[in-house]
């Protein structure tokens, strides 16, 4: 028998014209999310999405869960819209859960009324359900604020009774929000800037500069386990990994050691910027969060900032490291992130950075370097890997070669 899930949805009810284009691509990302644990339907309905699959509950909530745009959702049982029906399936949702929970000793019955053809209002088919409920069950009291047992009744094309309400992402449906690229080191905080983009319905195409030798495969392998962990909410990503080695050399021999880092970072910048336009990607998220090192102090912001022309999307600026950390576990990329690994940056740290480095000194400091040659190399020498929840397989393409980019600079 299948299971039904009805999900709930916040901001997309909000969007007036567009709002059709929002829940057609949430339906599509329900319907992609499990569409691999068996057959299933997706249909939109009085406000809310309705999925029937035919799969193991626990995993497709498992996969629901992760949906952007999702509020919260609802394993359901649906019945006909007649009071007694309803009445009679709430009772027997109870006693299920008590018989479950025998430590439930409070209950509440909330109904929402979409369909108006109900005889009843919201208000008395709660206390009708929960009358009955609780002539069946009298060791429940009812109790408004809090209660252990939550009985939702909604009434919309059908009656969908629910008893146990699980927490989407929110945010909106992936793939609403234009794309980006998201700077992807395997620290941390880029994943989850990463995934806070994502959320607001933005796609990804993650970008992670490997420094091999400096740099060993172990941490690609780690940017592609995050990546997989991304893919879990996103679908297949796009991950490209820049070959950032001669740049580093680069750097190393031609750039004074309290600047490098900034012109690492800007280095970044160009490349994202040679990238972007041919991926279609009309910003770069990082996970900057605003003077955590030394790199991300205002002044080496605006330095960094400058080397690239395109908007840079930081959706940690204001967090703290413990929040981020949070989040971290909280999407489950935080135990991979901390696996050791090296940084291509903190290698190459020097024991004293220039926290406050000016735009002027720090052209001055990189004017050595010939930034158009490096970065069409890095390029030409990165490769692309398609990366889903379950692995990562590189794309077709091998190596990057692209007139357009070259003949527009
Ligand atoms: P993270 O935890 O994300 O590594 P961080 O606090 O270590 O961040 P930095 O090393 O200063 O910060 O890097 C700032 C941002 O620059 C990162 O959040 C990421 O977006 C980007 N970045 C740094 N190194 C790389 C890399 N090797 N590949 C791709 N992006 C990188
Ligand atoms: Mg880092």
């Amino acid at each position: 028998m299948p299971s039904t899930f009805l999900l709930r949805y916040g901001e997309i009810a909000l969007k007036g014209q567009n709002q059709g284009f929002f829940l057609e691509t949430l339906a599509r990302n329900v319907a992609r999310a499990v569409e691999d644990l068996g057959p299933s339907e997706v249909r939109l309905a009085f406000g809310r999405v309705l999925v029937s699959v035919e799969a193991d509950p626990e995993a497709a909530a498992g996969r629901l869960r992760k949906v952007f745009g999702v509020v919260s959702f609802s394993r359901v049982r649906d019945v006909s819209l007649d009071l007694g029906t309803v009445t009679s399936e709430a009772v027997a949702l109870a006693e299920e859960a008590v018989t479950r929970q025998p430590e439930i000793v409070t209950f509440k019955v909330d109904t929402r009324r979409a369909e108006k053809r109900f005889p009843l209002t919201s208000m008395e088919t709660s206390s009708e359900v929960g009358r009955a409920i609780h002539e069946r069950l009298p060791q429940l009291r009812a109790r408004m604020r809090d209660p252990d047992l939550l009985v939702r009744i909604e009434l919309r094309d059908r009656a969908y009774l629910s008893t146990k309400t699980i927490p989407g992402p929110g945010g909106l449906p992936y793939g609403t929000g234009g794309r980006a690229l998201a700077l992807v080191s395997g620290g941390i905080d880029s994943p989850v800037a990463a995934w806070y983009a994502a959320r607001r319905g933005v796609v990804i195409i993650p970008v992670h500069f490997h420094s091999f030798p400096f740099t060993s495969e172990r941490s690609k392998e780690k940017v592609v386990d995050l990546c997989r962990v991304l893919a879990q909410s996103t679908g297949p990503l796009d991950l490209w990994v820049v070959h950032f080695t001669e740049i580093q050399r680069a750097i190393q021999t031609q750039v004074k050691d309290a600047l490098r880092v900034v012109v690492m970072r800007r280095m970044m910048m160009r490349v994202c910027d040679r990238l972007a336009p041919r991926l279609g990607a009309l910003a770069l998220v990082t996970g900057e969060s605003l003077g955590q090192v030394a790199s991300q102090t205002l002044e080496s912001i605006a330095a960094i900032n400058a080397a690239t022309t395109l908007p840079v999307l930081r959706p940690l600026i204001g967090a703290d490291k413990t929040e981020i950390m949070a989040q971290a576990e909280a999407i489950g990329t935080y135990a991979i992130s901390i696996r050791p690994h090296e940084d291509c940056c903190s290698l190459f740290v020097p024991a004293h950075p220039r926290t406050q480095p000016s735009l002027d000194e720090t052209q001055r400091a990189e004017a050595a370097l010939d930034t158009d040659a490096l970065v069409r190399d890095a390029l030409a020498r990165s490769e692309r890997l398609r990366i889903t929840r379950s692995g990562a397989d590189p794309a077709a393409i091998g190596p990057v070669s692209d007139r357009r980019a070259e003949g527009t600079r």
